[in-house]
């Protein structure tokens, strides 16, 4: 079959690889009809993650119909549509058990590489390297998807492939960024980034009742779609005082609640220096007196100069969130069911697997007003 392969740092390509097989009892087979890029891609592709091989499969967000199913598996048939949660996780352990599948003892093939320093591991994730599993992603004509009665889940028919492929990982992302703010009504919700993921937290944000969602990014297009399909306030970053304006839009106290989800910091991206100030000081700067501080992930790098004593004396509570959880899933599916949850206007670029690379160019490169990329094998 044919799959996007990591080659080089800052080389992709569409080559011919193995099919999938079925390797254990809860596997299914999946043909992929959509796959999107994610902006954890990212890093990978500029080659920092030593341990990417050539060959390795991208994709961590992707929906398709299921064409062998393992002996164990008992929610899915051949035929079915799904989408499949980015993380990989087992149901079974203790994280599982209390709904956090992003950090499952299991879901990693390999979880001693993930973390030496503190020996933790998170859950596998599709289209990562060895650190996050080693399992192949979606950017390709079929994946193997374990466990899957857990991470993959069927598509109502109301709902159709473009809107629905989003359920994967910005949409969960999204909620769980305004359920770890505990975003309730009437509070004012700052989001720092107006890619996927940010448009998906202010309208969860909008959804669970918020009074204001303001967006703060440096993109025109990304604004202005938030303001449309999120009925979120954009603050340009380049032409706004970001932090009098905030201070001005929540009775001068800071947001209630506020959220980064920026991904890597440009100067961690590529290299070079920040072209904006770095947004999660900026948040915890920002935050009212006993706020919640949410960072997305993205950066895996570390973060000196950060303003620790504005959270302990400001009583601001942090939280952080790598990857989405597997347990809301089903709940957004019937969100966008409703026509509550609109996501496709996010696939600004759709394109054969055979122009992914210049899907990802576009993506990285945020040109043409590029949110997401979305591919069809
Ligand atoms: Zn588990």
């Amino acid at each position: 079959m044919r799959a996007l392969c990591w080659v080089a740092a800052g080389e992709l390509a569409v080559r011919e690889v193995p099919d999938p097989e079925l390797r254990n009892e809860r596997d299914v087979i999946v043909r992929v009809r959509r796959s999107a890029t994610s902006g954890a891609d990212l890093p990978l592709l500029a080659g920092r993650n030593p341990l990417l091989r050539a060959g390795d499969v991208l994709g961590a967000e992707f929906l398709g119909e299921v064409v062998e199913v393992g002996p164990a598996v008992r929610r899915h048939r051949d035929g079915d549509r799904v989408v499949v949660g980015a993380s990989i996780a087992c149901g079974g352990c203790w994280y599982c058990r209390q709904g956090l599948h992003s950090c499952c003892d299991n879901g990693s093939a390999d979880p001693a590489s993930v973390d030496p320093g503190w020996e933790h591991s998170d859950a596998g994730c599709f289209g990562r390297p060895r650190a996050a599993g080693g399992f192949a992603g979606g950017h390709a004509e079929y994946v193997r998807v374990p466990y899957a009665d857990v991470g993959a889940f069927r598509v109502p028919d109301a709902v159709d492939d473009d809107r629905a492929l989003f359920a994967a990982d910005a949409a969960p992302t999204g909620w769980l960024a305004a359920e770890l703010g505990a975003v309730g009504p009437g509070d004012v919700v700052a989001i720092w980034g107006a890619g996927a993921v940010g448009q998906l937290t202010a309208r969860a944000a909008v959804l669970r009742g918020a009074a204001r969602v303001l967006v703060v990014d440096g993109y025109e297009e990304r604004l202005r779609m938030a303001e449309r399909h999120a009925g979120a306030e954009p603050l340009d970053y380049r032409r706004t005082d970001v932090a009098a304006e905030l201070r001005d839009r929540s009775g001068g106290r800071g947001p209630d609640v506020c959220v980064v989800a920026v991904g890597a910091p440009p100067s961690e991206r590529f290299g070079g220096p920040a072209d904006r100030p770095d947004a999660s000081r900026e948040a915890v700067h920002a935050c009212r007196k006993g706020g919640v501080v949410v960072l997305l992930g993205g950066s895996d790098g570390f973060v000196d100069a950060f303003p620790l004593g504005a959270v302990t004396d400001r009583r601001l509570t942090l939280r952080g969130a790598g990857r989405a959880d597997l347990r809301d899933v089903p709940m957004l599916l019937d969100r966008m069911a409703r026509g509550e949850l609109r996501t496709e206007h996010l696939a600004t670029h759709r394109l054969p697997l055979t122009h992914a690379p210049q899907g990802y160019a576009l993506f990285r490169d945020r040109a043409d007003g590029c949110v997401r990329a979305v591919f069809t094998p």
